[in-house]
């Protein structure tokens, strides 16, 4: 059984201010997606990468690519999210027992340990997400008024690292065809199977404001983390 990164890395930085490929947006000096490919690698895990890039700037990601610990593939991206990971899952060439690893390039900061766990329970359910409890309330809100305030006990945040049997992510894919999500477990979830849930530290932060960037920043510039009660 191999595991297999799929890294949807198409998007632009539209909520960023910025013109090119998020995913190529220096933190500390290193693309968002070499972050992530480093971590992910970390893990010791994970066999190759295929990564879903805007078609118009692959050569912007060749650098990316030569610099990255595991090797990487590139393919075309879609206009969705979820048309970039179609495509990479079929890019991949997966056996139908090998682990597909889908992480946003958007999300530097993943902790390899917890790669490792979500891998590990995928492993045993076929399926499985990182996340993480909500501590904020939330409030379903309409025309500016709080209409609902959802009991947070059972809510988790889901982020990435997704981790899925090859067969069931096909199988998802083909039979939601033209479903549109903003993560792929919906989809294997709405054809019955159990998705297991791994819950992680909440530094895997998804770059999507610039103020994101000033947090990861704060993030690596850190010493070692000390516990309160050392
Ligand atoms: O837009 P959002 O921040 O939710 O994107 C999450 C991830 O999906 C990012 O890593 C982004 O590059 C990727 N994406 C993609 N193809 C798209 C849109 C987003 O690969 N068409």
């Amino acid at each position: 059984m191999t595991v297999i990164a799929l890294v949807p890395a198409a998007g632009f930085g539209t909520r960023f201010h910025e013109e090119g490929p998020k995913a190529l947006v220096l933190l500390a000096g290193k693309p968002l997606l070499l972050h992530a490919l480093e971590r992910l690698g970390a893990s010791g895990r994970i066999a190759r990468a295929v990564i879903a890039v805007p078609p118009d700037h692959r050569a912007a990601f060749e650098p990316v690519v030569a610099a990255s610990p595991i090797p990487c593939e590139l393919v075309d991206g879609g206009v969705t999210r979820r048309d970039s990971v179609a495509k990479a899952v079929a890019a991949s060439k997966a056996a139908d027992d090998d682990l597909l690893c889908v992480h946003d390039a958007a999300r530097p900061l993943v902790d390899p340990v917890e790669v490792a766990a979500v891998i590990d329970a995928a492993t045993v359910a076929g399926a499985a997400v990182a996340g993480f409890s909500l501590i904020e309330t939330v409030k379903k809100v309409q025309g500016g008024k709080v209409v609902e305030t959802v009991p947070r006990n059972d809510l988790v945040a889901a982020t990435t690292p997704q981790v899925f049997r090859a067969d069931l992510l096909r199988k998802a894919f083909h039979k939601e065809a033209k479903r549109n999500v903003t993560d792929d477990a919906e989809l294997v979830e709405r054809i019955g199977v159990a998705v297991a849930v791994v819950l992680t530290s909440r530094w895997n932060v998804k770059i999507t404001y610039p103020e994101d960037l000033h947090w990861a920043e704060a993030f690596l510039a850190r010493g070692p983390l000390v516990e309160a009660n050392a």
